[in-house]
């Protein structure tokens, strides 16, 4: 039995491991690489193995760095089932196929480019169709519900709190005799998140993979992130202006939805029309509802009294530009939540043009900006931003709301290695090198563990 490392190794994008359990192979992930060009080039090079080889997937949640070359395994010759949880196939059902989308419109855009240098063509990584065929190989399983999946391979899935269908990866292997126990984290939420339960804790492992995503990082406290964002409604309200929030489509638009659901009355929301303008974030909200049965105590006890999450009295969900286009008209009184939630695209952008040069306008930052995106340039206060070739001046205020993340912290991270019986040997996955490294002296200091920093192609014998 051995585990080979392709990708998330040094960084978070790309996650993809390959396990072999005597004439088994299992790939547990598949994801895209995201990032600087020249590093999104890789996610079209051969993969390091042959996808006709492998007998099954494993895949941990729907986000794109876990699930984004799953359509490109199968085009290229994979032909088995995707285990993974019944909300993540539902997920992933929209985020391929927009995926796929993106890839033809980029191809589309390089290829007017090549017919005019007279340069051969290049194919997209995969198109919608293909992305949509994906779907016939999905196996849909529950939280706790162990199943066999392939000879000497028993598959248990578990909460992860990390975004609806997000799971914990949970491996009882056996082959020649031997048997092992391997859990791999899979992305693990940040404890107290709204929404979802917690990372579930298993006692048991001989080798435990982990993502280190933020593992030299600290979390401010939810009571006071809620705060924050309260007071940024409330100051808003006086100027009357218009609050836009770029927001990520899977999981931190629900979230953002369901605090306002819960602080209604006190953060005076009554007062605003909200809009959340995109067709994707809309179908992503209404699959955080149809999966009900995941969701924590808080969020079932407001469920049902009730009957939803997202149904404030003021929401007006804009599927069609025309819609979007009107809102950009209002300019007073509209909370417009929109993606994409670095500004790198998207609605939101023509929202910024219209709004961003007001002096009552608000932008309220509420996640992750990576370096070199609009969001970034925003947050670090430009005072002037381009848009299409024109130059627009940053008269709104910008908020910057940290506390809201999908990802455990440090010591978040630790808690959940802790509750592991006898410290096993654990490997680092999925985090910026200084993370990975902050969080294995941690753990090698705390707990006396083996810490192995997953290098490219490094494979470890179970
Ligand atoms: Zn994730
Ligand atoms: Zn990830």
């Amino acid at each position: 039995m051995d585990i080979e490392f392709f990708g998330a190794t040094g960084e978070v994008t790309g996650s993809c491991y390959l396990l072999r359990v005597g004439k088994v192979r299992v790939l547990l992930e598949c994801g895209l690489i995201q990032g600087t060009a020249q590093h999104e080039r890789h996610n079209h090079d051969p993969f390091p193995f042959d996808p006709a080889q492998i007998d099954a997937v494993i895949l941990s949640h729907a986000h794109l760095d876990h699930s984004g070359r799953l359509p490109l395994l199968i085009k290229r010759g994979f032909n088995g089932p995707i285990y993974t949880h019944r909300a993540t196939v539902d997920l992933c059902a929209i985020m391929l196929e927009d995926a796929g989308y993106l890839n033809e419109k980029e191809a589309e855009w390089e290829n007017r480019k090549r017919q005019r240098k007279g340069q051969e063509l290049v194919q997209p990584l995969y198109t919608r169709e293909q992305a949509r065929a994906a779907q016939a190989h999905f196996q849909a399983l529950e939280y706790a519900e162990p199943r066999d999946i392939l000879p000497g391979i028993k598959l248990t899935l578990h909460d992860a709190g990390h975004i609806l269908g997000s799971a914990i990866v949970d491996l009882q292997l056996s082959a020649g005799g031997n048997s092992r126990r391997l859990v791999f984290s899979g992305d693990l939420g940040h404890k107290g998140a709204p929404i979802l339960r917690d990372p579930a804790f298993i006692r048991q492992a001989d080798l435990v993979i982990m993502e280190s995503t933020y593992g030299d990082r600290h979390h401010r406290s939810w009571d006071e992130t809620w705060q924050e964002l309260g007071e940024v409604v409330s100051s808003a309200a006086s100027g009357k202006g218009n609050i836009l929030i770029p927001a990520f489509t899977v999981g931190r638009t629900q979230e953002i939805l369901y605090s306002f659901k819960q602080h209604f009355d006190t953060w005076g929301l009554a007062d605003w029309q909200i809009f959340l303008d995109s067709p994707m974030a809309i179908e992503a909200t209404r699959i955080y509802d149809r999966h009900a049965r995941v969701y924590d105590d808080s969020a079932t006890e407001i469920r049902n009294q009730s009957g939803g999450l997202f149904d404030l009295p003021n929401l007006h969900l804009s599927r069609s530009s025309d819609y979007s286009m009107r809102i950009n008209r209002i300019s007073s009184g509209a909370i417009i939540i929109a993606g994409s939630g670095m500004c790198s695209g998207g609605r939101i952008k023509h929202h910024l043009k219209h709004n961003i040069w007001r002096q009552h306008c608000h932008l309220l930052m509420v996640g992750f900006q990576a370096a070199g995106t609009l969001g970034r340039s925003l947050v670090d206060g430009a005072s002037n931003i381009q848009l299409w070739g024109e130059s627009i001046m940053v008269k709104a205020a910008v908020h910057t709301i940290g506390g809201l993340s999908a990802h455990a912290d440090q010591a978040g991270l630790l808690e959940w290695y802790a509750q592991f019986a006898k410290h096993p040997r654990v490997v680092l996955v999925h985090g910026e090198p200084r993370a990975m490294q902050a969080l294995s002296d941690k753990i090698q200091q705390q707990y006396g563990a083996e810490v192995i920093v997953a290098g490219y192609r490094q494979k470890l014998g179970l």
